[in-house]
């Protein structure tokens, strides 16, 4: 469509010489490409919501005066707003000519024949007045070396009238700042100068500024682009402002005579940095803006051939800098770019937050007016148009003065804490302090959380939320001191030993002081070959007697003391003495801590399946001590359970002695194969090092490195099968450990019938107790009574062919279905015990066939789950 098009890479087509557009319609409109004219169509809604906060930058050009200007050719628009450029044909090309002579470029305003006033007046005094409002302001000046960029950002420094835009903002600003007598405003100043891509401070021959120790540096913080190093002057008055705008200028010029340097060829930054507080004391918010004003080096392009030495080294410099901020222009001025580039040059870099980000933004164009000049003026109005494209977002700088706020929050804290005083006295709550809690508080709190903890107290009451956290930090206080007081208990009973110390675990293996249970191996890391050691086992073995754990500890302690003991983690009963044993559901703390003792005696008792009620002698007027009556429990009625009980106990031992050797063995395996490892190791690097032998792509290694290879190999076999044996143990040990417990249990539970029955019920019911009768009533364990009424042989051999083939599993299963049964009838049978007067036929069958029954069933249950496993001696 259009006679010369926009190259989006940078550069531009200058001409399109077959264009089949007639010439007539090739006056070209610059303001919007055709893509983005299309796409604007398309997304109305995206545009104008994006246009309710971005801003277009204004472009305006400035022409320098001239004698000879080139009427026929440079033509403004009416409204003064448009350059129409047109060329005459030139006349030598031949019939068929396609080249481009017109070109329009609309812009924000021409300034022709315009005095620096007015310049400023259309340029200036907008962005820097909206710069005191918070919000950030770009002036930038571009165009050909003399087209008057200097002239107009700086003016002629000698004469005021013709003073250029920089000495005008500052005036205005601190024009501006007298008219705001509300809000103290500091006012700052820099002046960098970018010249063949190094920074200078143009300021820094000030006597205050001190040598810069390192070369300046471009840094990219939260809160902007800045210029580390660079000297930032605090000017109260205009005066100061000036003499430091003058002092820039000088060291401009005295720069390009000591350096050889050709002004023109630099880009200058003259910074304005405003901070304005409000002086209302509460106020916290205050805002912050940037001026910048840039004169850059000078845009023609220079002739590719004459330039030589530090001509062209400028040339490259300057050209390759105008042309990065052209592509920065020309991605800013695309929606679609995300990525801008900004870091290709220092210019682009310093002006990244200048350059169409949150600020106002302007461009001054300068050109010649002559019609020698054409191509450089075509030129710059291009750039003109470009950057016409871009759009800014300007935002006001608000910031925080955290002092202020800090002032403001606690005075909101006074009025808060009066309003919650009010409340309290209104909701009839006696006076809450919310203040943060003093030591002497704290310390209640601890205290009240200890009280509760022991039971002594039965509630916290809720004050505030302060108390309420601080109630939950002293939970955690006392829980950290309970364990450390826990740890140092054990640490002062016991020698702990690292466990991934091997050496030390073997001197105490050797030395006799270990568990035999003190799993020395490590468990395999699934993937490959892993090796390692396993923490200890928790359960102390046999051999552990020297080695007791903290809780057996804690029971013989209670033992002496004739006390009942927590064993299974059940609380520590104080209320039972040796002395004063009575039937208690708590007497089986009692009797395990009995049992635990005689576990170990040899005591064998007599082999015999038939109960031995009958042949009790006569009771005894005062029942015996219960650890006595147990040792003749044991060899009574209790002796085929405690027969069973030993059995189990004694195959449980084996198994563990050997799992512990088979652990010994594996760690020496381990210890031999890192040996070997290391060994092999060795050769390697000796191999290596004498260098290495290949035949036909195969490694030669020497024999030992061989054997070597085949030793650890067998090792790791060796190490695998007694892993897996290993393991095959710990399952068994596990189990075995359970019809342990499970047998220990039974006995216990026998030991309490049979204890109760043959001490504690009374004379005239002796005779219901006897085989064939049909209760024993109060003194029967609840347990006992939920299961009379039942045909309980029948129950059990029933259970017995359902649940057997389910394996060892099936014992919680069973438990769990007699439980909920028992459950079901309790009610039931505990009203009809209470009925002594109930009919014969109601009443269920003696318990001791029940009893009986169980045995059996238990027995015959334990003989067949030891039968499935490789071990059969029971
Ligand atoms: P640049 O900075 O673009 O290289 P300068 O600002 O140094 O150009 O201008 C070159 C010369 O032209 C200076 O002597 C300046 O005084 C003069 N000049 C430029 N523009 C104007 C103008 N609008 N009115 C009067 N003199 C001008
Ligand atoms: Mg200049």
């Amino acid at each position: 469509m259009l006679g010369t098009v926009l190259d989006i890479d940078g550069g531009f087509k200058r001409e399109k010489r077959h264009s089949p557009i007639p010439q007539a319609a090739c006056n070209l409109i610059w303001e919007l490409k055709p893509t983005q004219m299309m796409r604007r169509k398309n997304n109305n809604k995206h545009y104008f919501t994006r246009m309710s906060t971005r801003k277009k930058v204004h472009a305006f050009v400035r022409v320098r005066p001239t004698d000879d200007f080139a009427h026929e050719v440079i033509r403004y628009g009416d409204d003064n707003k448009s350059i129409d450029i047109h060329l005459k044909k030139d006349t030598r090309r031949g019939v068929v000519n396609n080249q481009q002579t017109d070109w329009s470029f609309k812009l924000d305003g021409v300034l022709h024949d315009a005095s620096q006033d007015l310049v400023y007046e259309t340029v200036a005094k907008d962005v820097i007045s909206q710069a005191l409002d918070g919000y950030n302001g770009t002036i930038m000046c571009y165009g050909q070396t003399g087209a008057g960029k200097t002239y107009t950002m700086t003016g002629a420094t000698e004469n005021y009238k013709h003073r250029g835009i920089l000495p005008r903002a500052l005036q205005q600003v601190f024009r501006m700042i007298e008219e705001r007598p509300t809000h103290a405003i500091t006012v700052r100043v820099s002046y960098l100068e970018i010249y063949n891509e190094s920074l200078f401070d143009l300021l820094s021959t000030l006597p205050y500024v001190g040598p810069s120790v390192t070369p300046m540096t471009i840094v990219e913080n939260p809160q902007g682009v800045f210029i580390k190093g660079l000297s930032v002057h605090l000017t109260s008055q205009e005066e100061d402002a000036f003499s430091l705008l003058f002092e820039g200028e000088t060291n401009r010029i005295i720069a390009s005579h000591t350096m050889n340097k050709n002004s023109s060829r630099s880009h200058c930054i003259f910074t304005i940095y405003v901070e304005a507080h409000s002086r209302t004391l509460s106020d916290e918010k205050y805002i912050t803006s940037k001026i910048n004003l840039v004169d850059l080096a000078g845009s023609e392009r220079l002739g590719k051939s004459g330039s030589e030495g530090r001509v062209l080294k400028e040339a490259t410099y300057i050209n390759k800098s105008l042309s990065f901020l052209e592509q920065a222009i020309i991605a800013l001025g695309d929606q679609k770019r995300d990525h801008i580039p900004f870091r290709q040059c220092k210019l682009t870099h310093a002006l990244k937050d200048s350059l169409g980000g949150n600020c106002n933004m302007v461009l001054v164009t300068n050109i010649y007016g002559d019609a020698a000049q054409l191509e450089e003026t075509l030129s710059s109005l291009r750039f003109a148009s470009r950057m016409k494209l871009v759009t800014t977002e300007p935002a006001i700088n608000e910031k925080y003065d955290a002092e202020r706020m800090v002032k403001n929050l606690e005075k909101e804290l006074v009025l808060l804490k009066q309003e919650l005083a009010i409340h309290d006295s209104l909701a009839n709550r006696s006076l809450v302090n919310y203040d943060p809690m003093d030591e002497i508080q704290i310390a209640e709190i601890n205290s009240q959380v200890r009280r509760y903890l022991e039971g002594t107290l039965d509630e916290i009451d809720i004050i505030n939320l302060r108390q309420i956290q601080e109630v939950f930090n002293q939970f955690r206080v006392v829980l950290s001191q309970q364990e450390q007081e826990v740890e140092c208990a054990l640490r002062r009973k016991y020698t702990f030993i690292d466990k991934n110390d091997f050496a030390a675990i073997s001197a105490v293996q050797k030395a006799g002081l270990m568990d035999v249970d003190g799993h020395l191996v490590g468990e395999p890391d699934g993937q490959g070959f892993g090796l390692g050691v396993a923490p200890f086992s928790a359960k102390p073995g046999k051999k552990a007697k020297s080695k007791k754990t903290f809780k057996d500890q804690l029971s013989s302690s209670a033992r002496k003391e004739g006390a009942s003991s927590p064993v299974g983690g059940k609380d520590l009963d104080v209320s039972i003495s040796k002395t004063q044993l009575t039937p208690s559901s708590k007497d089986g703390d009692v009797k395990d801590m009995l049992l635990r003792d005689r576990e170990t005696s040899n005591i064998e008792p007599p082999s015999s399946d038939s109960p031995k009620e009958e042949l009790r002698p006569p009771r005894p007027s005062t029942p015996p001590s219960k650890p006595v009556a147990f040792e003749d429990f044991k060899n009574e009625r209790g002796s085929e359970i405690n027969r069973i009980f030993k059995e189990n106990k004694s195959i449980l031992n084996e198994r563990r002695k050997r799992a512990s050797e088979t652990t010994q063995r594996i760690n020496a395996i381990k210890r031999e194969i890192d040996m070997t490892k290391e060994a092999l190791n060795f050769q390697k690097s000796l191999r290596e090092k004498q260098g290495e032998y290949e035949n036909q792509g195969l490694m030669i290694i020497d024999e030992e490195e061989f054997l070597l290879i085949l030793k650890l190999k067998d090792l790791k076999k060796q190490y695998r099968t007694e892993y897996q044996d290993l393991r095959d143990l710990r399952a068994e040990i596990q189990y075995c450990q359970h019809l342990v417990d499970q047998c220990r249990h039974r006995l216990l539970t026998e030991f309490d019938i049979w204890y109760n029955e043959s001490f504690f019920i009374p004379e005239d019911m002796q005779v219901a107790l006897k085989p064939g009768s049909s209760i024993r009533p109060g003194m029967i364990p609840v347990s006992r009574i939920m299961s009379l009424g039942e045909d309980d042989q029948d129950k059990f051999s029933q259970l017995q062919q359902t649940m057997l083939p389910e394996g060892p599993d099936s014992i919680s299963f069973y438990n769990a279905k007699v439980k909920t049964e028992q459950k079901v009838g309790l009610e039931q049978r505990v009203s009809t015990l209470s009925r002594p007067s109930l009919e014969p036929e109601h009443r269920g069958p003696v318990s001791c066939v029940l009893l009986c029954a169980q045995r059996q069933f238990l027995r015959s249950r334990w003989q067949m789950h030891m039968g499935s496993l490789p071990y059969t001696n029971i």
